[in-house]
């Protein structure tokens, strides 16, 4: 049934944060609920705040394009919220300014409704700055919340929003759909949106240096530390409607690069046909999410190689054992070896594995040796600072001995304000001692 009565407006909220780059970062679950939105007859447009190729920043020369369309973020200082006030670091507001985006606004007068989304747990602080906005300009609209954040914390999202009269909607997909449909007594019937739909690039009218894609959502793993398996339920889009999807938001979005934003690339049951249909393309590929090491052999790498990728990140996370093996055992030493040997003895030289820093427990010269242990396979390790996401085994545990409150402000959880107060990890010396000690491998590797 088509409901064409209906006009809604996406958008992605400002980044507040001590430090963000635009590693491909793409609104992908709000592109999705755009083009779930438009199969329904609704019309719906978009402002990304945080598209670097946005017409503003192209016209004041104030982009910053780095490799394969990633980027720097134009940002302002602002000024720190009470909760991290007396944190030794800067705060700043990620993407489009502030006038622009009233500017901006004042063209969607006559929507029905606004749907604004979240990622990270710790960044509500910049989706609230953004709705603030959106209630100053539009006093009387609906105003919908939805994505990661709402659906790990939709407690206080509820409480944290309810000024601002937020209708705050947690889940994904066709529940999340039909849920804020109800607020206008429509109903609609669910769709295999996994596999019929693309998520609606179409809706950005300015450039874009990359597009973001999936070919599966969720995962069949349960790392301790990890939401992902806890929100999704895990899915597979077939071979066919992934190349058909993609060719065609490629014939609209002449970009050169694609990213997979999968958490399981790998445990696709087609991926070598999908691999085989990949390189036909005329395109590079990148997998910055952490692909499984156990399931490189030489046939993949083989393959990653024919359909030209090029960032490919392993999950690896620590060198220890027995941390591996209590953290969800996605990976051993051996699996990461063997599988850096089958993707560096195919060329693929920017193949590299993400070691997590002060996990709790974690001992700085677990992260030393799993950093040594990655230079001597050839690769150069990404040190990311663990964040402890809240309603996560991971979470409970830490709650359970004391460690974390189980309402701990998400803003006190970023990983680059956790180690400024918190004292069951590590200090803020013992991580920068990590990161210069990554800097000095890696400037003598290259
Ligand atoms: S394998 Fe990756 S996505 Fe899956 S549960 Fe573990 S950390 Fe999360």
């Amino acid at each position: 049934m088509k409901h064409s009565s209906k006009h809604f407006l996406l958008i992605n909220p400002w980044i507040y944060d001590t430090a963000a780059y635009d590693f491909w970062l793409k609104p992908l679950g709000l592109l999705y609920i755009g083009s779930i939105l438009k199969n329904y007859g609704f019309k719906v447009n978009m402002i990304d705040l945080m598209n670097r190729h946005d017409k503003y920043f192209k016209e004041n020369n104030l982009i910053k394009d780095r490799y394969y369309g990633t980027g720097k973020y134009y940002f302002e200082e602002v000024e720190k919220p009470e909760i991290i006030r007396d944190i030794p670091r800067k705060l700043k507001r990620y993407g489009l300014p502030e006038k622009e985006f009233r500017k901006r606004l004042e063209n969607y007068k006559e929507v029905d409704g606004i749907i604004v989304t979240s990622t990270m747990t710790y960044w509500y602080y910049g989706v609230y700055k953004t709705i603030e906005i959106i209630r100053e300009v539009f006093p009387e609209k609906r105003i919908f919340l939805g994505g990661i954040y709402v659906s790990i914390m939709p407690e206080h999202a509820k409480q944290y929003f309810h000024k601002l009269n937020v209708k705050v909607i947690p889940g994904t997909g066709n529940m999340a759909v039909n849920q804020l449909l109800s607020y206008y007594d429509i109903k609609v019937d669910t769709i295999n949106w996994v596999e019929e739909l693309e998520p609606a690039y179409e809706l950005y009218e300015d450039e874009i240096s990359y597009i973001v894609i999936t070919s599966s959502i969720g995962c069949p793993f349960k790392c301790t530390y990890c939401f992902t398996p806890r929100m999704w339920k895990y899915q597979i889009r077939s071979v066919k409607s992934i190349i058909k999807g993609l060719k065609k938001i490629l014939e609209f979005k002449k970009v050169k690069d694609v990213v997979f934003f999968d958490d399981a690339f790998l445990l696709h049951p087609e991926k070598e046909r999908l691999l085989e249909e990949l390189s036909k393309f005329n395109v590079r590929f990148h997998l910055p999410n952490g692909i499984h090491a156990r399931l490189v052999n030489e046939k993949i790498a083989e393959l990653f190689s024919k359909a030209n990728f090029k960032v490919i990140k392993l999950g690896y996370e620590t060198s220890n054992e027995e941390l591996q093996k209590k953290t969800g055992g996605k990976v051993t030493n051996e699996e990461l070896l063997k599988a850096t040997k089958f993707l560096l003895a195919n060329g693929l030289n920017e193949t590299s594995a993400y070691i997590m820093a002060n996990l709790p427990d974690q001992k700085v010269e677990d992260v030393i040796s799993g950093i040594d242990f990655c230079f001597d396979l050839g690769i150069i390790p990404s040190v990311n600072e663990f964040t402890p996401i809240p309603n996560t085994p991971q979470y409970m545990e830490l709650v359970s001995r004391g460690w974390l409150k189980m309402d701990t402000d998400p803003l006190l959880l970023n990983n680059s304000i956790l180690p400024h107060w918190w004292k069951y990890g590590m200090s803020v010396e013992e991580i920068e001692m990590i990161k210069s000690y990554l800097r000095v491998k890696k400037n003598k590797f290259n």
